[in-house]
């Protein structure tokens, strides 16, 4: 069928009417079990009930003012994410890779600031994602996601995932940031150990270089944690966030210690619908409704009920699944079997995944899903498993 959209993504013939919670129902009737929540976004489920309040009272007031005026709601959202990590500066922005590309201008504009014109590299590690947007596909090397595209901005070095050594002898007079995910997702769920953190930032320490850390995927307590990065317990310069923040709703933003955003003075970045009142309302609510509704708990409960259950899958299902990995409910799943055939026969059984780089498949449930929801999708996907034959 043709389609006047243009043609870059390759859809599942399908199309749903609504949602609840973990569930959403197809305009055939059918319910699908969304144990991908339009890519780690919809953290509280579909049709959250104070989600919905929330964004209906503010309907009635204001949707969206530019940034010429204050904006109560963003400085609420602004204080929250600062008392709730390292932050001590919030730059609100509309998606992940927008708040990449401005983390990436914080970083060089903050040595700019210092004299230190020349200081603009930002090495990164193989395998990464950081959005689509031109600086952030150059920033993550992945000729996959790049070819054709050029001429690439410049300033980027690629080092092997991990690879401390590799990383150490990329690090020259010009080097500005590292910027990294605690748990690469596009790139396959591919956990940075804590160590290895840890020893990350004591470099960047010893060498005036900016950690930047970009959660998009893994923060907002997709690992048990607000951030990946809590569990080595260390403290970033820079940190993206996006996806999860707005439960839905498109926010992201850059979130720096006071240091960082010295170069980012008046006039230096801006955005017309960043922190629009009505996106930051719904962040806050969002931030909210995690503590009231106690859901990293929920996220340790669900979780040991996921892994347990992917374990006893490895078992059953030894050919065609190889390996479990990840934190919390970012979850991957090593395949023998080709990634996409197995979510695609998942999608047959109702059950809704995400393929990964690495040939592995990802599990971004809701972190308010219920047991008996965490169950079924496992029952479903051994049920695809069962269905495939080699
Ligand atoms: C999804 C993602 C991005 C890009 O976010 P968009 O909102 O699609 O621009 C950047 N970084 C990471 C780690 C992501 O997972």
């Amino acid at each position: 069928m043709s389609s006047f959209i243009m043609n870059t993504y390759n859809r599942y013939p399908v199309s749903f009417v609504n949602g609840k919670g973990s569930w959403l129902k197809s305009e055939n009737g059918d319910d699908y079990l969304d144990f991908a929540a339009g890519i780690a976004v919809n953290i509280l489920g579909h049709n959250h009930p104070k989600l919905n309040k929330a964004m209906i009272e503010n309907v009635d007031k204001i949707w969206h003012l530019s940034n010429l005026y204050k904006i109560p709601e963003q400085e609420k959202l602004a204080e929250k994410l600062c008392s709730l990590s390292f932050a001590e500066k919030v730059f609100f922005c509309n998606s992940g890779a927008e708040a990449v590309e401005g983390a990436i201008k914080v970083a060089r504009k903050y040595f700019y600031s210092k004299g230190e014109i020349l200081r603009n590299e930002i090495i990164t590690f193989s395998g990464s994602f950081h959005g689509r947007t031109l600086a952030t596909l150059a920033a993550a090397g992945n000729p996959n996601y790049s070819e054709g595209f050029g001429p690439m901005p410049e300033g980027f070095i690629s080092v092997p995932f991990a690879d401390h050594d590799a990383f150490k002898r990329a690090i020259n007079k010009n080097t500005a940031a590292v910027l990294l995910e605690t748990i690469q997702g596009e790139g396959g769920i591919r956990v940075l150990p804590d160590n290895c953190l840890k020893e990350i930032r004591k470099i960047c320490t010893d060498n005036g270089i900016l950690l930047i850390i970009d959660e998009v995927q893994s923060g907002m307590y997709r690992t048990g944690s607000l951030f990946a990065y809590d569990w080595a317990s260390i403290e970033p310069d820079i940190v993206t966030i996006a996806k999860a923040i707005g439960g839905g709703f498109p926010l992201g933003a850059i979130l720096t210690n006071e240091k960082a955003s010295q170069g980012m003075v008046n006039g230096t970045h801006g955005s017309t619908f960043g922190g629009n009142p009505l996106a930051c309302t719904i962040g806050k609510k969002v931030l909210d409704t995690i503590e009231d509704e106690d859901i990293v708990s929920n996220v340790k409960t669900i979780s040991q009920i996921i892994f347990e259950g992917l374990e006893v899958l490895l078992k059953k299902h030894g050919n065609k699944i190889s390996g479990v990995r990840g934190k919390g409910l970012m979850i991957g799943i090593e395949c023998l079997e080709k990634n996409s055939v197995i979510t695609e026969e998942a999608f047959k059984e109702g059950l809704l995944l995400v393929n990964a780089g690495d040939n592995v498949i990802r599990m971004l449930p809701p972190l308010n899903i219920s047991q008996l929801d965490a169950e079924a999708g496992i029952q479903k996907l051994d049920q695809a498993l069962s269905n495939i034959k080699i």
